[in-house]
Formats: structure tokens, sequence, C-alpha cells
């Protein structure tokens, strides 16, 4: 996807040769208009699948994964990283080590919100070790879900998490997909 990616070439940079920091138009401010252009994206690609609903992870995944549900006219669900003292009824939870906290979570979904037989297509903003996306499959599948695919806003093609899930039998998508992380360099895949 061209326009996002002279977007993260414009106002993305690189911490270190792991971590792009976009919190310009993705992370912190978002760009509804970008996240828009995501969501068609996605559906477009997605639009052959029989996909019945969208699932995403709090809170980066929420923007581009929502405009996707809007585009393609299915509800969303938000898989949680903590759970309230509220959400107590039929809950199940799987243990993910997160990328940018360095330290595992509880990620969590109430199963009301997934009905067995649907098929989910699991959005994210980064894909990096895989370690959300596998969590998110787990509880969609322990749900009684089918995770068609994986849409990712950025995934980080030089760390194992497109791999991983590509050999377990998982579509990937990646709108954008970074090669190589350095100072002052970001490089895409062909
Ligand atoms: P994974 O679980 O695939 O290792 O990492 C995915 C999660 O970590 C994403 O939901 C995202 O929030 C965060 N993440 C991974 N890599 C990056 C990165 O380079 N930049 C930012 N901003 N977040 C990242």
């Amino acid at each position: 996807m061209d326009l996002l990616k002279q977007r993260i070439l414009s106002e993305g940079r690189a911490l270190n040769d792991h971590v792009l920091l976009v919190d310009c138009f993705l992370n912190h401010q978002v760009d509804v208009k970008l996240m828009k252009a995501v969501g068609a994206e996605f559906a477009r690609r997605f639009r052959d699948d029989g996909i019945t609903r969208v699932a995403t992870i709090e809170s980066s995944g929420i923007a581009p994964a929502a405009m996707t549900a809007l585009e393609m006219d299915l509800p969303l669900v938000i898989l949680k990283k903590s759970v309230s003292s509220i959400l107590k009824d039929g809950i199940i939870q799987t243990e993910v080590f997160s990328f940018t906290k360095n330290m595992p979570y509880q990620l969590t979904l109430k199963s009301q919100f997934v009905d067995p037989g649907d098929r989910v297509l699991l959005v994210d903003d980064f894909l990096a070790n895989g370690e959300a996306a596998f969590g998110g499959i787990r509880l969609l599948e322990q749900a009684g879900a089918k995770v068609v695919g994986v849409g990712a806003v950025i995934a980080k093609s030089f760390q194992p998490g497109m791999g991983k899930l590509r050999a377990a039998g998982y579509r990937v998508e990646a709108l954008a997909a970074v090669s190589r992380l350095g100072e002052g360099v970001i490089e895409f895949e062909d």
C-alpha cells in the first residue's frame, strides 16, 4: 500500500534495528483518513473470504480494525489486555508476551462476543514475533471461531511472526512489510 509506505518513510522513525515508531499517525496520534484507506484495503483483500467478524487487540489495533469492520459492514470485537472487575462472566484468557512492554499479560475475550462458526479477520497495527496474533488466534479458536486471516498494518518481515503464522497455515496480509530497520534506515520488501 503505497500511501502507507510513503507515510512510514516520511514520518516513521527507526528507534533501533527492531522497533519502528509511527506514533504520529498510528500509535498515539491517529490519522483517521489513512486508517479509512487501510480499512478499505483490508476489506478489498478479504472480500471473497466469507468473513463474519473482525477482531483486534487493544489499543493500537482498534483504529485500523474499526475502519475495516465499517468497510466490510461487520461487527468488531476487541481482545482486552487487562481484565476489569466488571468483566467476569464467560471470559477466556491466554498469556501473551508483550513486544513493547517486555512482560507477559493476559489477553482476554468474553466468549459471548464470538459465535461458534464465525469466520474472523484478526487485524493489528504491527506484526513482530507473532505473540499477540497467536494469542488472539488461541482465544478466537477456543471460542469456536475460524481465523481466516491476519491483517497487519505493518509487518516486520525480518522478525519471525509472519513466517510462523504462515507456517502454521494462516493467511497473513501486510499492508507494509518492513524488511530492515536501522539508524536512518527503513526498507520494505519488494
Ligand atoms: P508481536 O506480538 O507480534 O511480537 O508484536 C505485536 C505487538 O507489539 C503489536 O500489537 C504492537 O503493538 C507491538 N509492536 C511490535 N513491534 C512494534 C514496533 O516496531 N513499533 C510499535 N510501535 N509497536 C510494535
